[in-house]
């Protein structure tokens, strides 16, 4: 049973790879920085992406090639001479910090890391992404690579019982419940953020904000509302509450040209 829950999440970690290259969180110079990572349900062990393959891109991910490791960075299964990512401190602060995490994404997302450097908070402009968008997003003020047990720390009381946090000069980190929600909070962040530098772009520093009041009421409605619509009752409570269903299939149909990918 244990080994068949591993078994389908490391389908789910090296998807999630894939994903964030083929939606451009993770292409071209950021083609093979970042990874996605998941946690073995009811454990304090991880799956993620590690480093030192043949082809490091986030796009060749395949189950097999990912490591399996506890949050004390000690290796328990990995393809012969992967080592963890260097930046695994930022994971492991995080899932000891948030058990109610279970999953963890981390790239260099071009809009997140421009929002990350001009001083201005990310502010909710458009429906997707708002509601992590507005339960804050900080900036950890610190340009180099997370990597050791302070800045990993400190990383992850930045982060709070948030979703998603910016690094400065640097990229941006979500998390999920799933490794599926945290993909998708970072292609919603993303989105938010290349938004927020449009609006910026063409309306200058003080174009209008949406105000709380009105972000707050359409947070409300789509997630507490929606689906007592009469005509949409039918739909089903669940999908139209898990925002990130559809995105996650969406990509996931992409990535897989049709066909399920197998461990
Ligand atoms: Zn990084």
């Amino acid at each position: 049973m244990a080994k068949k829950v591993e078994a389908e999440l490391r389908e789910k970690v090296a998807m999630a790879c894939r994903i964030l290259a083929a939606s451009g969180i993770c292409s071209g110079v950021t083609a093979a920085v970042g990874h996605a990572s998941a946690r073995i349900p009811g454990t304090d062990t991880i799956l993620i992406k590690g480093r030192g393959y043949r082809n490091e891109a986030l796009e060749s991910m395949t189950p097999k090639d990912l490591i399996l490791i506890d949050l004390d960075c000690n290796i328990l299964s990995a393809p012969k001479g992967i080592a963890p990512p260097g930046e695994i401190k930022l994971y492991t602060h995080i899932y000891k910090s948030r058990p109610d995490v279970g999953g963890i994404v981390h790239a260099h997302p071009r809009f997140s890391t421009v929002m990350s450097v001009i001083n201005r908070p990310l502010t909710v402009v458009c429906h997707e992404g708002a509601y992590i968008t507005s339960q804050g997003v900080p900036v950890l003020d610190e340009m180099n690579l997370i990597s050791t047990d302070e800045t990993g720390s400190a990383t992850a009381s930045l982060l709070g019982g948030r979703s998603a946090l910016l690094l400065k000069a640097h990229g941006a980190v979500t998390v999920g419940k799933t490794v599926e929600q945290a993909t998708v909070n970072i292609i919603d962040l993303e989105e938010m953020a290349k938004m927020n530098v449009h609006c910026l772009a063409a309306g200058g520093p003080d174009f209008p904000m949406v105000s709380p009041e009105e972000v707050k009421a359409f947070i409300d409605f789509r997630r507490e509302k929606l689906h007592l619509l009469p005509w949409l009752k039918r739909y089903g409570f669940a999908q139209l509450l898990e925002e990130s269903a559809w995105t996650w299939k969406h990509w996931s149909h992409k990535v897989q040209g049709g066909k399920r990918l197998k461990a």
